[in-house]
């Protein structure tokens, strides 16, 4: 080997590096893959499921990850995803998925799937068809959402999940200030997330609700505010994050600048 520099050694499209100062440099991917139907189903048949299957009955603990729909066109300032997705919204042919879960349910007797997508209603059409054709999959399958976003909920998608036997989703409302979800550009409309959260309620959806707390210059006022807001919707559970700026995101530009 003649040249032991990083981009010589991992030619990869796209990466993160940690510099010996501590800092982290960022080369931005280039060419993202445009057409999931390439994608062959994940290889599992290295892991040793024994080991993870402590507590079967919980999908949250025991579900094997599965990535139906990829990315999401959403900019919130701190969110890492479009570094690796590209920002905009892909889906896979909802046969594959299909065949996905029943591949490994049939090789694994794997019950459990956790769907680790960004934004997997954000085009309602292709959800509410998942759903339609989750209803052939056999009654022991369970199906998880971990990240709904709360502006693409409304009664069909509800129903929807209703067909896939769906009763707790997690979402992100991440700040209970109209003004900083503005500054980190989420944008939901804190009224409407509210009745959203009723709705889901009525239809007797549990909710797990992600906030988040230290945004630069974010005022006690503000943080007082994602806490009245937290207890207010009361929801099933909740999880408190702390902010931590991702190398890559609009935020860590922000907290850069604020610290230097
Ligand atoms: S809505 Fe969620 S996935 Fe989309 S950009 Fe915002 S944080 Fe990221």
């Amino acid at each position: 080997v003649k040249d032991y520099s990083f981009e010589s050694l991992f030619s990869f499209d796209g990466y993160a590096e940690k510099l010996p100062d501590g800092k982290y440099r960022i080369v931005k991917k280039k060419t993202f893959i445009d057409d999931l139907t390439k994608l062959p189903n994940p290889d599992w048949s290295w892991m040793e499921f024994d080991i993870y299957n402590q507590n079967p009955n919980d999908p949250l603990v025991a579900g094997l990850p599965i990535m139906c729909t990829r990315g999401c066109p959403n900019n919130c300032t701190y969110c890492s995803s479009k570094l690796y997705w590209g920002q905009r919204f892909l889906y896979r042919p909802i046969e594959k998925v299909i065949e996905e879960i029943l591949s490994s349910y049939n090789q694994y007797g794997i019950k459990n799937f956790s769907v680790v997508d960004d934004n997997p209603a954000f085009d309602k059409n292709w959800f509410l068809k998942f759903c339609q054709s989750y209803r052939k999959m056999p009654q022991d399958i369970n199906i998880s959402f971990n990240n709904f976003s709360i502006k693409t909920v409304d009664q069909d998608v509800i129903d929807g999940l209703k067909i896939i036997r769906q009763n707790k989703i997690t979402i992100a409302i991440e700040t209970g200030s109209q003004g900083m979800q503005k500054h980190i550009n989420k944008r939901l409309d804190l009224k409407d997330a509210a009745a959203k959260v009723d709705l889901l309620k009525k239809n007797k959806i549990r909710m797990h609700v992600a906030w988040m707390i230290g945004f630069p210059n974010e005022t006690m006022g503000q943080i007082n505010e994602t806490v009245n807001m937290a207890k207010k919707l009361r929801t099933y559970s909740i999880q408190v994050f702390p902010v931590f700026p991702f190398p890559g995101t609009k935020l860590y530009e922000e907290a850069n600048h604020k610290a230097s």
